[in-house]
């Protein structure tokens, strides 16, 4: 039997135990700071156990799709034959929420909504219709306090239960929730890597789009660009080689450059797209709930195998100096640099394991320089296998 929880009165200005570090996850809003120690993705790191907790076991580092992924039973490429308008990409998140709704097998979700006034700061709502859920479409690219919904979600008296959330957010509910005095808890995970508060959102706008203020969505894609669409429909590529990192480099929030989740591990269902063809999304099926979730829309998508070409380990080792040193091409070197790396560079699941090369040995770095007594216990073992691939600057 679950211990249950007892909410209690929280005092305004709560603290953040985790101090720089913070990424805003929500926990220490509500009475569940109580556990922040124990569940805070930054004070303890602890993907072994709740790994075991979560799947039944750890993901196996020799094998190294598990390595990079997660534990994981599938993965597939997949979209909506019928793509939602106004989606991140095809809609596949939101279509399982309604439907896992719509077939009770779960009374609320919790989702990431807008505020009226602003389309990309994050609101998280219990919703308990699918409008509520349809209205939560589309990434709010910016740190999101989903789990301030934990004292909610108790004084709902709610017994099933599916969340949407990114790996932070993810790794203190796995923590907590014994305590939420659930029957059944579904987490539909997205990736998640670089993400940024409301004001480094718009240091980013500002630097990198022609017209920060008519963005409506964008996306780093797997052809080199960040893709910016625009509310008139249409859409600007601007490629990564090109961008001004000496500039974006402190915009990233410090979790997120000290977080090695990327792909979610402690999710049932993971829907990104890195790991799949430009167009389709990447599902990642990391135990038999997550099985279920995708059975239940799986009428709905068309699907293909996931593939894998071409050879990542030298590009990530040559971006480790000049991502390091904050270089930036001119535009038209980075254009071009973009095209031949997209034409012969990593593509599918070498794309997916670039991306994880690239920001884990820089995260790797960070957390060496700025938080060295935390580096042994803070990296995963399956991290440190990771950017134990390549030669890391000395300091
Ligand atoms: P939709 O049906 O449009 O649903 C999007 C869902 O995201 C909504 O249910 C909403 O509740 C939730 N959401 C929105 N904003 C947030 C937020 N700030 N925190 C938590 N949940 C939120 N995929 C990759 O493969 N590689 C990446 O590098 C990557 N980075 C991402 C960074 C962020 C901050 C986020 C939120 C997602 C990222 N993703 C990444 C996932 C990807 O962009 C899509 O969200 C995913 O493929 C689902 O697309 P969809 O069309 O099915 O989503
Ligand atoms: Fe609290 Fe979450 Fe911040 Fe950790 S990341 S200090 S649990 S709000
Ligand atoms: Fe959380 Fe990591 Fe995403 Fe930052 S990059 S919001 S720490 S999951």
């Amino acid at each position: 039997m679950a211990a249950h929880h007892k909410a209690r009165p929280l005092k305004s200005n709560s603290p953040r135990p985790a101090k720089q570090l913070c990424s805003e996850c929500g926990l220490c809003d509500t009475s569940y700071i109580h556990y922040v120690k124990e569940a805070c993705a930054f004070l303890h790191q602890q993907f072994d156990a709740l790994e075991t907790q979560t799947h039944g076991r750890q993901r196996t580092l020799a094998n190294e799709n598990e390595c990079y992924f997660g534990v994981h039973e599938t993965m597939v490429a997949a979209r909506k034959k019928q793509p939602i308008p106004g989606a991140q990409w095809t809609g596949i998140v939101t279509t399982i929420a309604i439907k896992m709704l719509n077939a009770g097998w779960v009374e609320g979700v919790v989702c990431v909504q807008n505020t009226p006034e602003d389309r990309f700061q994050p609101r998280p709502v219990l919703a308990r219709t699918a409008a509520d859920i349809f209205a939560a479409r589309v990434n709010k690219p910016t740190l999101s306090p989903n789990l301030n919904l934990l004292d909610e979600i108790e004084r709902s008296g709610l017994r099933r239960l599916l969340v949407i959330g990114v790996g932070c957010q993810i790794q203190a509910l796995r923590a907590v929730q014994k305590h939420l005095g659930l029957e059944e808890l579904y987490v539909l995970g997205t990736p998640c890597v670089d993400n940024v508060t409301r004001a480094g959102l718009q240091k980013f706008l500002e630097t990198t789009s022609r017209s920060p203020q008519t963005v409506v969505h964008y996306e780093f894609m797997q052809d080199y660009q960040v893709h910016f669409k625009h509310e008139d429909g249409s859409v600007e590529k601007v490629p990564f080689f090109g961008l001004n990192t000496r500039e974006l480099k402190d915009i990233f929030a410090p979790s997120c450059l000290s977080c090695f989740d990327y792909v979610n591990g402690l999710a049932d269902l993971v829907v990104g797209y890195m790991g799949a063809p430009l167009g389709w999304q990447w599902l990642v099926v990391r135990n038999e709930r997550g099985q279920g979730m995708l059975d239940l829309v799986r009428d709905e998508l068309e699907m293909q195998p996931v593939t894998s070409q071409g050879q990542r380990h030298q590009a990530v080792q040559q971006s480790i100096p000049a991502y390091d040193q904050g270089v930036t091409l001119p535009m038209w070197a980075a254009r071009w640099m973009g095209v031949v790396i997209e034409k012969l560079g990593p593509k599918g699941l070498e794309y997916a394991r670039f991306s994880i090369d690239s920001h884990f040995t820089r995260n790797y770095l960070y957390v060496r320089r700025h938080y060295p007594q935390k580096l042994a216990s803070h990296v995963p073992e399956f991290a440190k296998k990771i950017v134990s691939q390549y030669r890391l600057p000395k300091d």
